[in-house]
């Protein structure tokens, strides 16, 4: 089968049987796609740092036949994380988009916007200010896969927010005025949806990073991209204990 070449961003590794990564890969071309990069546990030379987590790469690979896994050729490097301090803050921060794309993205399906988002959002990644880059990934994600509800409206009566408090829960798909929340439902402040507003009209690096975060916002999308994969997102927790 011919050879295919991408650019691509490495989701994640896993060792598989003795010497070899079983790795998920974002690539350009194709979207997500699942491939075994032979004696990449013995042999760094061929591989080198590429297959780190979050190392956006030009790979090449191939297709077997009747086989679901393609077969990694080579890998070189674009732009590597690690050539920025780890710190473990930064470490969740990188885990939690890897996580998301993989999540979220299906099986091979090229997806440009998304694939642009992410590299916007990684050359953002860099310091220590991470909160706002985030919560821009995940409100972007959520919006280009089609799940990010309308946030100027009550989902139930369809008046506006504009100049009242919003509410959410775990279940509904949307944002609800006072008269319709329902119980056990968090508040959305009227800073937090002004701040998704901005971010979905200007790019990332136009936004200050080092202003005021905004948790709810998380809690709103984060619980939305939940309901639609239908699990926990496992970095949430541990973003959530750096206190967000
Ligand atoms: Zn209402």
């Amino acid at each position: 089968m011919p050879l295919k070449e991408s650019e691509a961003i490495v989701l994640r590794t896993y060792p598989f049987r003795e010497s070899d990564l079983l790795v998920t890969l974002f690539t350009r071309i194709e979207g997500k796609v699942r491939g075994v990069a032979g004696a990449a546990k013995k042999s760094r030379r061929r591989f080198g740092g590429a297959l780190e987590p979050l190392t956006y790469i030009k790979v090449a690979y191939e297709d077997r036949e009747r086989q679901e896994l393609a077969r990694l050729d080579s890998c070189e490097v674009l732009e590597s994380p690690l050539t920025s301090e780890v710190s473990y803050p930064r470490a969740v921060a990188l885990g939690h988009v890897a996580e998301l794309l993989d999540e979220l993205l299906p099986d091979r399906e090229a997806n440009d916007a998304v694939f642009r988002l992410a590299l916007s959002v990684l050359a953002q990644l860099r310091g220590n200010e991470f909160r706002i880059p985030l919560a821009y990934f995940e409100l972007w994600i959520a919006r280009l896969m089609g799940y990010l509800p309308d946030l100027s409206t009550c989902l139930a009566c369809g008046r506006t927010l504009n100049g009242s408090r919003a509410y959410f829960h775990a279940l509904a798909d949307g944002l609800m005025c006072p008269e319709h929340k329902r119980l056990a439902s968090w508040e959305i402040s009227a800073e937090s949806r002004n701040l998704a507003a901005q971010m979905l009209r200007v790019p990332l690096s136009k936004l200050d990073v080092a202003q005021k975060s905004a948790p709810d916002l998380s809690k709103f999308v984060l619980q939305t991209l939940e309901r639609h994969i239908e699990k926990k997102l496992v970095t949430r927790t541990m973003l959530d204990r750096l206190q967000r």
